[in-house]
């Protein structure tokens, strides 16, 4: 498990949290049999808790996976007949051809669009701007994701990212493990980046697997 708090912790936490609709908890309990790596719900429980706070109608989300979180925070904006959207990005084929058809089959075509291919050379052909941005890809490129999505978001917006504590390893060099370094080292930088510079507030949550809130000023 990737989880950075304690195990009882985060049971007793989610115990709290209340199932969204049957469809959506039979659609998580599969991702995670299958162990495909989507948001702990604790992270979709705060996620949710932004939407609604800020009113949120679009977001941008980089590594879409099966399309859970998509089809989470879509139906967490409501307004499905309006104009919530959510535009994700996903490289591998395999996982972009289930995330349409789950997509589909929770009727949200219309709502979430998914562009298939690497994020970072997708991301400069669209051309609208967004309340919220999950960034949840290859945790080396997150400052690429970030500044672009900077660009591309709305005044006040926020930008979350995912997996920033990463197994604990970016607080603490006895967990890194050697394959990982790179990634540590990338990711320590990002959350320095995104802390210091002055166009931006950010806190990080050791909720799930860590969790940065920027917000863009
Ligand atoms: N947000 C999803 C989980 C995403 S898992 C959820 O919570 O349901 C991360 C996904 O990002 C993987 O499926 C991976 O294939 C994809 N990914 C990684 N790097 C990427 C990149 N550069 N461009 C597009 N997708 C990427
Ligand atoms: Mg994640």
């Amino acid at each position: 498990m990737d989880n950075i708090n304690r195990e009882y912790i985060d049971i007793y936490i989610n115990s709290l949290i209340k199932n969204e609709n049957e469809e959506l908890e039979r659609f998580r309990k599969n991702c995670e049999e299958r162990q495909l790596p989507i948001i702990h719900r604790e992270v979709g429980q705060f996620i949710k808790l932004m939407i609604k706070q800020s009113n949120a109608k679009s977001i941008i989300e980089i590594g879409t996976n099966v399309g859970y979180s998509s089809i989470f925070f879509t139906q967490m904006m409501e307004n499905l007949n309006g104009e919530s959207r959510v535009v994700t990005f996903e490289r591998s084929e395999k996982f972009y051809e289930e995330a349409i058809k789950n997509i589909k089959h929770f009727n949200l075509e219309k709502n979430i669009e998914v562009y298939y291919g690497d994020a970072v050379e997708n991301l400069d052909k669209v051309n609208e701007t967004f309340d919220l941005a999950f960034i949840d890809a290859a945790k080396s490129y997150y400052k690429v994701f970030f500044d672009k999505c900077v660009l591309r978001m709305k005044s006040g917006g926020i930008i979350l990212s995912d997996n920033v504590l990463y197994q604990g390893m970016i607080a603490s060099d006895d967990l890194v493990v050697k394959r990982k370094k790179t990634l540590v080292r990338n990711l320590r930088e990002y959350l320095q980046y995104i802390s210091e510079d002055e166009r931006f507030i950010t806190t990080v949550l050791p909720l799930g697997d860590g969790l940065a809130v920027t917000l863009i000023k």
